[in-house]
């Protein structure tokens, strides 16, 4: 049993976008892969943006075969349809759903939140379609509320074929995606395979930069008082694709898009991150800036939780703590001298307390929790890291990338792929960063 080599499942969507009303309506298909070895009577949907009220509106369903289907139920940002019939291991069925999306529109002055969002200036799409979750054999559907800090969201990997039509489109609107697309006149076409999920942006001020490292094109989207900030989180991010590359394993995709956004902080999607705003205005020029710490961060975020998925609600420390510790390898890498500082300035000036393996419901409020599990999740790392030494150090790493690939992976794989290149316990570090009791 489970021998079978996954089927991924795979969504497509008719978008019609209008930019200035900022609305979508919205023809999604998905074929949904069982690939657990249990027959399911049920399917569970998520849908993120039925949250925000007034934003989601549901306006047909149908099973793959053009049937309505009227018995589902649509609460608390879950869709929930009994099949007609049991899906058995490794079958697919498909869906049609029909939506429109009010995108929340954010005045000027505004403090925007949220990765589904419009200004007078963009629009963000990020969560923006109804996905069906990981279904785990013993904690069933990875589905979780959100908490006030971290993110929530598991997602398997699918493969992804997106269709966006403007209607009245601006001049000079452009669309950064999760993929690199084909534009025809007001018609929009992105694939992305193998992707955690599918994000985009819309701004008809961008000012795109372009570079390419490896088989990847990477491009910056900034808007024009932040051109020189663009190029130079192009750069950031160029390099540290580069790093990683060499350090964990080949980049997955074929492009990556670096979006400005007015939305607070850093936000990760596969082949695309946000950030924001405030980091560019900040900007002095210096690789001591935030815009340099968080590209390199969020750039990471390409490996820990687009190739390697974890879950982010009750084990967010094993992408967040990796992403964190890849910023000091990045500054190892291209400015050493300045690894002094960064531990300083990044880490040890908060003092940081906590369990590095709390949930995202455990500690309220930002500063708790990225203190406990980004900035101590970096200390246990370097720990683990002078225990072990360099090399099986970071053969660790490699390995951890190869085998966890297009998988969930969990705290017991991180530490499994260390043990498998040390004879060196290390349980005691563990001990001393995971709540009592919990060390795997
Ligand atoms: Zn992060």
């Amino acid at each position: 049993m489970g021998t079978e080599t996954p089927r991924r499942s795979h969504y497509s969507f008719a978008v019609r976008f209008d930019y200035l009303a900022h609305t979508l309506g919205v023809t999604e298909t998905l074929v949904y892969v069982n690939n657990t070895s249990a027959s399911l009577t049920e399917l569970l949907v998520v849908v993120e943006a039925d949250r925000r009220e007034g934003s989601f509106a549901l306006q047909g369903l149908q099973w793959g075969d053009g049937e309505p289907l009227e018995d589902y139920i649509l609460e608390e940002a879950r869709l929930r349809i009994p099949l007609r019939q049991a899906l058995a291991p490794y079958q697919s069925l498909s869906l049609h759903i029909q939506y429109s999306l009010d995108i929340p529109f954010f005045e000027a002055g505004q403090v925007v939140y949220g990765p589904l969002n419009a200004t007078a200036r963009q629009a963000n799409l990020g969560d923006w379609y109804p996905y069906i979750p990981p279904l785990d054999a013993e904690a069933g559907w990875l589905v979780y509320e959100p908490s006030g800090v971290g993110e929530n969201q598991v997602y398997d990997l699918a493969d992804f074929e997106v269709n966006i039509e403007v209607v009245d489109a601006p001049p000079g609107l452009v669309i950064a995606a999760s993929s690199w697309g084909q534009q025809a006149g007001d018609r929009y076409h992105f694939l992305l395979e193998g992707g955690r999920n599918f994000a985009w942006s819309a701004s008809p001020e961008y000012v795109v930069a372009q570079t390419v490292i490896g088989s990847a094109l990477i491009t910056s989207y900034a808007f024009p008082e932040d051109a020189r900030q663009g190029q130079a989180l192009l750069q950031v991010s160029a390099d540290a694709v580069a790093l990683y590359n060499e350090l964990f394993a080949p980049y997955p995709h074929t492009s990556l898009a670096v979006v400005e956004s007015g939305f607070f902080d850093g936000l990760e999607y596969d082949g695309l991150y946000f950030l924001g705003s405030e980091y560019f205005a900040a900007y002095s020029g210096a690789p001591t800036d935030y815009l340099t710490i968080l590209g390199a961060h969020e750039t990471a975020h390409q490996w820990w939780y687009g190739l390697v998925g974890s879950d982010q609600a009750w084990q967010p420390w094993l992408d967040e703590a990796l992403c964190t510790y890849s910023e000091r390898l990045f500054y190892e890498r291209y400015a050493p001298e300045l690894l002094p500082w960064w531990w300083n300035y990044r880490v040890d000036r908060f003092d940081p307390q906590g369990a590095v393996d709390s949930t995202i419901y455990d500690l309220a409020g930002f500063r708790l929790y990225t203190d406990a599990v980004y900035l101590r999740g970096a200390r246990l790392l370097e720990d683990l890291r002078i225990r072990v030494g360099d090399e099986a150090f970071f053969a660790a790493l490699k390995a951890y990338a190869a085998r966890e690939a297009g998988r969930i992976a969990r705290p017991d794989d991180f530490f499994a792929a260390l043990r498998a290149q040390t004879g060196q316990d290390f349980s005691d570090i563990v001990a001393r960063y995971f709540q009592e009791g919990s060390v795997p």
